[in-house]
Parts: structure tokens; sequence; C-alpha cells
């Protein structure tokens, strides 16, 4: 039997303090330069077992189980094959000859089944690795339910096959990630940064960013020494000046707002603000905690959602429930 028949994981958003695109490779992946920074804004995952759970590791049991997936993330977000959370069990399933077989939430529990259930709290498509972040929750807490016993950096390594996020997400913390965003190392960083994060009606999808990228931008030189610089030395000031971001300007051709609503977090008090990842999510720096309740309530009305949240975050985090 499971020696956890339920798993409760945490795992929170990320912030790009520097993305810089050096280019286009061969097999048409951006070449990037970005520093990741988990920010204390996250989704829920919960993971039980039920039915015949003694059967799941038991030899005679065959390793089969059901796994159904919920959430409360509305009609954007698949619950079939497409979700990144299935896609992770999917590969931790297949790595360790477990036979998974995805079913409907509402239907007859036969044999052993996994469910999950997702509470999302990280806006969608919106350039905060939310997707990434869940399927880091779902490698993570399933590694936990399932008994695999995986050490995390394993998990980390065989994210990469789920998209260019999502290992830096099995992490957390802060990292400098080179390649398309894959090979990584971690970053020193002093004291705690206080956001207000915006997020913003509409959606962007990544690719369609990178194509506009393509179409309109160029490689840059830029280096990444300022904001490492500012998050050694733990200084908002030096940071909100050092933020950079060249998906920013392809963000922004494809909403032009954007470049209006960055200005009027500035305007709030903001010391530096900018598109988060692929965007559209703008994140602001602010001095301190007071300071970001101020930011907040001078932008409320110009958003759909404003977000008050601090950085550095840890990884997911793993309870028994
Ligand atoms: P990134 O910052 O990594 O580029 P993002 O935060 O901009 O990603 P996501 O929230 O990951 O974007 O969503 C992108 C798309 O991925 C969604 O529109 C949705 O269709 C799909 N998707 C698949 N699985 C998930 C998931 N678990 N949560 C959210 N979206 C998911």
């Amino acid at each position: 039997m499971s020696s956890a028949p339920c798993t409760n994981v945490r795992v929170p958003a990320k912030v790009n303090l520097f993305l810089a695109v050096r280019g286009i490779r061969d097999d048409g992946y951006h070449e990037l330069v970005t520093i990741f920074q988990s920010v204390a804004i996250t989704d829920q995952l919960t993971l039980r077992i039920e039915g015949r759970s003694e059967l799941l590791n038991h030899p005679a049991g065959g390793r089969r189980t059901e796994l159904s997936l919920a959430h409360d993330a509305g009609s954007g977000v698949p619950t079939g094959p497409d979700n990144l959370i299935v896609r992770a069990a999917q590969l931790l399933a297949d790595a360790r000859g477990i036979r998974m077989e995805l079913v409907h939430e509402h239907d007859p529990v036969v044999g052993v089944r996994t469910r999950l259930e997702l509470a999302k709290r990280i806006p969608v498509a919106g350039g905060m690795a939310g997707g990434s972040a869940d399927a880091a929750a779902a490698l993570v807490g399933l590694n936990e339910l399932w008994d695999l016993g995986i050490p995390r950096s394993e998990l980390r390594d065989m994210a990469a096959e789920l998209g260019a996020d999502v290992p830096f997400t099995v992490m957390g913390g802060t990292a400098l990630a080179t390649g398309t965003g894959t090979g990584f190392a971690r970053v020193l960083c002093r004291g705690a940064f206080h956001w207000v994060v915006c997020a913003a009606e509409e959606e962007l999808s990544t690719p369609a960013v990178y194509k506009a990228w393509d179409d309109y931008c160029s490689p840059s030189e830029v280096e990444p020494d300022a904001v490492l610089a500012a998050v050694a030395g733990g200084d908002p000031e030096a940071l909100g000046a050092a933020l950079h971001n060249d998906l920013q300007p392809a963000a922004e051709v494809l909403l032009p707002r954007l470049a209006a609503d960055r200005k009027a977090l500035l305007d709030a008090g903001a010391l530096g603000a900018v598109v988060s990842g692929s965007g559209p999510t703008i994140v602001g720096l602010a001095a301190d905690a007071q300071e970001a309740q101020r930011i907040a309530r001078r932008v409320a009305g110009r958003f759909p959602r404003v977000l008050i949240t601090t950085s550095p975050s840890g990884g997911p985090v793993v309870q028994r429930c």
C-alpha cells in the first residue's frame, strides 16, 4: 500500500527578472539567457489514491492506475491529455512501468484510482509558468503518492521533456537559465522583494509572442550582471532599474496597451515594471510591503486582477493530507 494515500502540493508561479533572446537555433527554439525567480502566488494540487490502493505497487496488481483530473480554472484549461498535469503523470508512469489510464472524474472506480484536483490561483496564459508549475506539482506529488523515491534533481531533468519552464518550477528559488531555458544554475538572492502583479483580461500564447519577436525584433547582447548584483545585494531599487525582458516589445506588438499599463505602474510608484515572460501579466517592483499595497490600490481600476506577492519563494511544498 502507498504510505501516503493523500498528498497536497503547493507550487509557486515565476517571474523572469531578466530575459534576453540571443537568437533562433536551427531546430526553431530560441536561445535564451534568463533569470527565473519564484513568487508566492501558488496553485494547489491535491492527489489521492482511491480503491484498492495496495494494488498500485503490488506485482500481482500489474502496477496500473486510473487517473482523473478536475480543476477550478474554467474552460480555457483542459482536463484531458493536453493538460500538463496529465502529461507529467504519463511521463512518470512510463518511466516507472505503471500503466495509466485517463478517466473522467465521475467514472466509477475500477481497481486503483489516482484522483487529482487542482485549485488554480496563478493567472492562466499570463507568462507566469502556471501550467509548468502544475506539471512540477504533479511530478513531485505523484513521486510521493506512488512511493517512487525519485530524487528532486532527477525529476528536474525529466521535466525538461514537458516544457522549458518546468525544470525551474520543480526546483523554485532563483536561477539563471540558458539554452532553451533548461540548463541552469542557482543564483544567490538576499532578502525579499515585494511585487504588484497585474493580470490582463486577454491571454497571450507563448508561441505567438515568439513569432512576433521573430518578425519584429533582433537578437540582443544585453547581460544579466546588473540583475545578479541587485538580487545578491537584496537591493530593490537596483533591481527595479535592471529588470529586463526582450520579449516585452514582442508582447507589446500584440497588445499595445501593455506599454501604457507599465507606465501606469511606474507612475504609481513602482521601482520598475516589466512584462512577465511572454506576458501579458505585468509585474511592478515595490520598495517594501506597504508601498506594494499603495501601488496596488492606485492601479486597481486599470486591471481585472491585481495581486500582491513576495519573492523569492521556494520550490513545490509537499504535505500529507
Ligand atoms: P509560460 O509562462 O510557461 O509561457 P503561461 O503562464 O503563459 O506559460 P499557462 O498558464 O501555462 O501559460 O497556460 C498556457 C496554455 O497551456 C493554456 O492556455 C492552456 O490551454 C494550456 N494548459 C495546459 N495545462 C495547463 C495547466 N495545468 N494550467 C494552465 N494551462 C494549461
